[in-house]
This record gives structure tokens, sequence and C-alpha cells, in this order.
């Protein structure tokens, strides 16, 4: 089914994002992740694809084992390395597994100084969902920034950016995790004021351990706001604690948006059920 079309339904729509077991003693763990997670019935569920295409083959088998098992699938697609060509066979392979959905990204930047984008290829993500709009009947889904991506000069320019994807077709967002709803609920407003007008789904981080916390953020570029900072201080020393603080954390962060009348909530797993089925318990999900 089409996330387009299960984003219309009434009620609150879970997801989660979900990455290619890296080694094959990671894939029993893995699969009981997706196991364990099922109760809640997803609406749908994500897989990441590696920027250089390091992932290709295991994205593809993943996504495609997930949608024989039922699910509805969305294959993140990336095209940074690849060109025109490449593109459009993955597409071709998606389509003949049954997955109707991708989320079109561009990737981040290679560190590699010598790195060029392809020749025959793309150098942003709008021009990606073009092509696959033009090239295949496949649901697009793309990035949004609640903090402005780490490269835009602002985040009313990223904004904008954005509205660029939707304008070539993208019929969802699902955003960067974030720590303070505030964010979120301002970039509603911008993108609102910009005329995009498809669903905007909130990306969520268990919060469970420090290390976690302070890599991913240096990644995105999310920001750690103060409430959260105290906690991570307060239980730095008592792993246990602190586990328990930040998925109360999330729970609260979950609870805020819903209260708001958000009907979306897209948890980034890491490829772990234990604290996204807490969250789902204690924010009472039943399905
Ligand atoms: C929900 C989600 C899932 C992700 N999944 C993956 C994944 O599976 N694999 C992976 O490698 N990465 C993934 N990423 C990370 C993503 O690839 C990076 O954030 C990347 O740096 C930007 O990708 P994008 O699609 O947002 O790019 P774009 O939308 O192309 O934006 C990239 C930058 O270019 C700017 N820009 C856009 N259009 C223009 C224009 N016309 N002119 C000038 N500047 C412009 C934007 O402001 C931004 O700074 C994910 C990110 C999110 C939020």
């Amino acid at each position: 089914m089409k996330v387009r079309d299960i984003l219309k339904r009434e009620g609150l729509v879970i997801s989660y994002e979900f990455f290619p077991p890296k080694k094959p003693k990671d894939e029993a763990n893995f699969w009981k992740t997706v196991e364990e997670l099922s109760q809640w019935k997803p609406d749908f569920v994500s897989v990441t694809y590696g920027a250089g295409g390091s992932t290709h083959d295991k994205s593809i088998e993943i996504a495609a084992a997930l949608r024989r098992k039922g699910y509805n699938v969305v294959a993140h697609i990336t095209c940074i390395s690849s060109t025109k060509k490449k593109i459009k066979e993955t597409l071709e392979t998606l389509k003949n597994y049954g997955i109707e959905n991708v989320l079109a990204l561009r990737g981040d930047i290679p560190q590699d100084p010598n790195f060029r984008f392809p020749e025959n290829g793309f150098r942003y993500a709008y021009q990606l969902v073009r092509f696959i709009r033009e090239n295949n009947g496949f649901c697009v889904g793309v990035a949004g920034y609640p903090e402005g991506h780490p490269e835009a000069p602002s985040l009313d320019k990223d904004v904008e950016y954005l509205k660029l994807k939707v304008d070539s077709g993208a019929d969802f967002v699902v955003t960067q995790l974030f720590f303070k709803n505030e964010y979120f609920f301002n970039f509603l407003e911008l993108a609102n004021n910009k005329g995009i007008n498809v669903p905007i789904i909130p990306g969520i981080l268990p919060i469970t351990n420090k290390g976690q916390v302070v890599r991913l953020t240096q990644l995105c570029g999310a920001t750690i706001p103060r409430e959260l900072m105290q906690i991570i201080s307060k239980y730095e020393d008592s792993p246990e604690d602190l586990r328990k603080a930040g998925i109360e954390y999330t729970v609260r962060q979950c609870r805020e948006l819903m209260d708001s009348g958000v009907r979306y909530l897209h948890f980034y797993t890491l490829n772990r059920y234990p604290a996204t089925a807490e969250i789902l318990k204690a924010l009472g999900v039943q399905r």
C-alpha cells in the first residue's frame, strides 16, 4: 500500500526505521527486533540505504524480505554516488519486489576531497524525486530538517528547498530526529507558510544512553536541549537510570506531539526493540 494513502486514514500512524544488518551475526537480532515490534502493527517500515551505495544489495534484500512478510515498505534510496541508469535499475528491482514507496535522498557528501557528483546523476534530492515521479509509479517521501540541514544557509532557505522537493512530486516528509518539539512545531508552521501541504512525519529517537545521543546529534546537527543535557549529566554514572529517564523523556515528547494533534510517529529503532516497545506501551498505543 502507498504511504500517501495510509496517511489519509483516521487515527495514529506508527512506523519504524531499520537499517540493513551489517554482519551475518546481526541478522538474527534484526529479525527478532522486527518480530517484537510487530505487535504494534506498524503502518509502514523503512529501510535505510548507504549513501555511497555500500549497503545497496543488503538494503534491497531486507526491504524485499520485509515486503514478503506483508509490511508496507519504504525503501530509502540515495543519489549522491549513483548514475541515473543505476537508480533506474534499483527502482525496477524494488518494483519487481512489490515495493511501492521510496524515500528519495541525496545522501551525505563524502569526506573524500576528490569526491565529484556523478556526471550522469543528480546533485540534489529534488532532482531524484522528479526522476522517480517521471519514471515510475512510486509514492515518494523526502527528508525534512526541523532545525535546518547542516549545509543549508538558513532554516528558511532549507524549507524553501523542501518546497522544491514537494513541488517535484514528494508525497510526504519524514523529519530528522529532534529532541525539542518546539523545533518541529516551528518547522510545521514554516512549511505551511511556504505552501507545503503534504503530511510531515516526526522522526523520534528513543533515548537510551549518552554516547548514542552525542554521536547522533554530532552527525545530524540536532540540538540537545538543556532539560535533556541535565538528565544526561545527572545520570552520567548510572546507565540504567539514564536509560529510564531517557525513555521517559521520549514518552513525554511523543505525548506532547500527540496532544497537539500530531497523528504520525516514525521511530528510529536503531534495530533494537526494547526502548521503542517500552515507549509504545507507555503511550498506551493499542492496535
Ligand atoms: C528521515 C531521513 C532518512 C535518511 N535516510 C538516509 C539513508 O537511508 N541513507 C543515507 O545515506 N542518508 C540518509 N539520510 C541523511 C541524508 O542523506 C542527509 O541528510 C543528506 O545530507 C541530505 O539529504 P537530502 O535528501 O535532505 O538532500 P537535499 O534535499 O538535496 O538537500 C541537501 C542540501 O542541499 C540544499 N539544497 C537543496 N536543494 C537545493 C538547491 N536547489 N540549491 C541549493 N541548495 C539546495 C539543502 O538545503 C541541504 O542543505 C536521511 C535523513 C533523514 C532526515
